[in-house]
Parts: structure tokens; sequence; C-alpha cells
């Protein structure tokens, strides 16, 4: 039998009211994957993610999950059907504590992880259980924000450039988050630039250039692509 992907997304195309900045955005994610959608500042990555989840809804094509269309749906109900997204600027709202900010999100599926599962996860973060928002560091912030939609139940997560603005330390603490979560079965897209980063936990790469995706990389082809790869990320 063929395999069918969890996520199919085909001919994608959003707008910022008149600014059409999807083309037609092209990909498929298996189960169990991670898959990076890497490109420049500005390419589409992060409108791609918003546009799944029904957050950007001037959009048009096909976003197939679970064999089920979601192109029509709200994003309340894509978030119900086990997408999650985690946005670059994290969401952590300063006032309230580490562990208010985890209990925010409802569990929206069966299955989500106790806040004690998410502890075990981040361990710094129960260290800072009844901190507020604003005292964490930025990794911390990002360990929160990943924590957080874990508790959702969700078993596809959209992480939006996670590593952004942090110390090489903490990237290889999320490196490490990324790989146990895809142990534990969790399927997830995750956007970068940082190339170095991605192939490190992806096992596939889709390119994304002025609105739409314009190649594929395996993991294991990235040595032998960097050319290509460092003209189209502009480093
Ligand atoms: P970045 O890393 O900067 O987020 P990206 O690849 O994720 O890059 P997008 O944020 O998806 O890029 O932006 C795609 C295009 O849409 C860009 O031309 C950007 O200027 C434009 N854009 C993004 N957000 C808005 C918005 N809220 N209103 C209007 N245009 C926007």
């Amino acid at each position: 039998a063929t395999r069918q992907p969890l996520l199919a997304v085909r001919n994608l195309e959003a707008w910022y009211g008149e600014s059409h900045v999807l083309h037609g955005v092209n990909f498929n994610v298996f189960p169990g994957e991670v898959v990076t959608l890497l490109g420049r500042n500005g390419a589409g990555k992060t409108t791609t993610l918003k546009s799944v989840m029904g957050i950007l809804t001037k959009r048009k094509g096909s976003v197939v999950f679970q064999g089920k269309e979601l192109m029509h749906a709200p994003a309340r109900y894509i978030a119900r059907e086990g997408i999650a997204f985690c946005p670059e600027e994290r969401g952590i709202f300063s006032s309230l504590s580490v562990e208010e900010n985890l209990m925010l999100p409802p569990q929206v599926k069966p299955g989500g992880m106790s806040v004690e599962q998410i502890f075990d996860l981040f361990p710094n973060l129960k260290e800072r259980l009844n901190s507020q928002g604003t005292k964490l560091s930025g990794g911390e912030q990002q360990m929160l924000a990943i924590g957080r939609i874990l508790r959702t139940g969700a078993k596809m997560l959209l992480l939006d450039e996670p590593t952004e603005g942090l110390a090489p330390v903490i990237i290889q603490h999320i490196g490490r988050t990324i790989a146990q979560l895809k142990n534990e079965g969790f399927t997830i897209v995750l956007v970068e630039q940082n190339f170095r980063f991605a192939s490190t936990v992806a096992d596939r790469h889709y390119v994304v250039d002025q609105g739409r995706v314009v190649d594929e990389i395996a993991n294991a082809d990235i040595e032998a692509n960097l050319e290509k790869l460092h003209a189209y990320l502009g480093v």
C-alpha cells in the first residue's frame, strides 16, 4: 500500500488584504516525520503555517489533514482536528506564571500531555513554575511556548522558528526536544532559516521562495545541495 501523507498541502495561495503572498505552495508530511520549510525572510514560510492553521483566512487551494479537507474550516476546528501552531513571537503572557501559561490552551483532544509530562521534557521550566512570563529567558519562553501546545493533544506540531535569537546551547536543547517528540510519534513541520540547525533534526526539507515551494531536499542530501541552499537562503 502507498503511504498516505498526514498533511497534504496543494496549490495553497494566500493574501494579506490585496497583497497576494502565496502563489501555490505544495508539500506533503508523512506520519512521524520532521519536515522543514526553509527560506529567506519574507519567502512565505510563516504565512504557509498560518494558512494551514486557518489563522489567515484569505486563502485557496487544498489542505488535507488525516484525509479531511480543512480549507473551509475555521481555525478552532483545525486545532480540534489535532494540529497545533507555535508562533515565532511565542505568545507568552508576561503577567502570568509559567504554570498559568501552561494551563491556557484547553486540552482539545484526549492524550494531551499533563503539566508533569511537560516538566519532564523541560526540567528548567519546573524550577520556574511560579515565575512570571517576563522573568523568563528567551530559551525558557520558547520551551514554555512548545510545552504549552503539547497540552492540546495535537499530534502534528507547526513550529515557527523556535531557534530564533537563542544561544547555541539552548538551540541544542530545542533540537533534542524535537528529536524526543519525534520519537514519541509527533509529526513536526519546522520553519527555519538556519539550515545547519534544520539538518540536525529533520528528515526532509522544502525550500520556500517567493510564495512557492521550489525544491525538496532529503536531509541525507543536504551537503550535496549546499550551494543551491546558500543561493535560496541568501547566506
Ligand atoms: P519571516 O522569517 O520573516 O517570517 P517568512 O518566510 O515566514 O519570513 P512571511 O512572514 O510568510 O515570510 O511573509 C511573506 C510575505 O508576506 C512577505 O512579503 C511579507 O512582507 C508579507 N507579510 C507578512 N505578514 C504580513 C501582514 N500581516 N500584512 C501584510 N503583508 C505581510
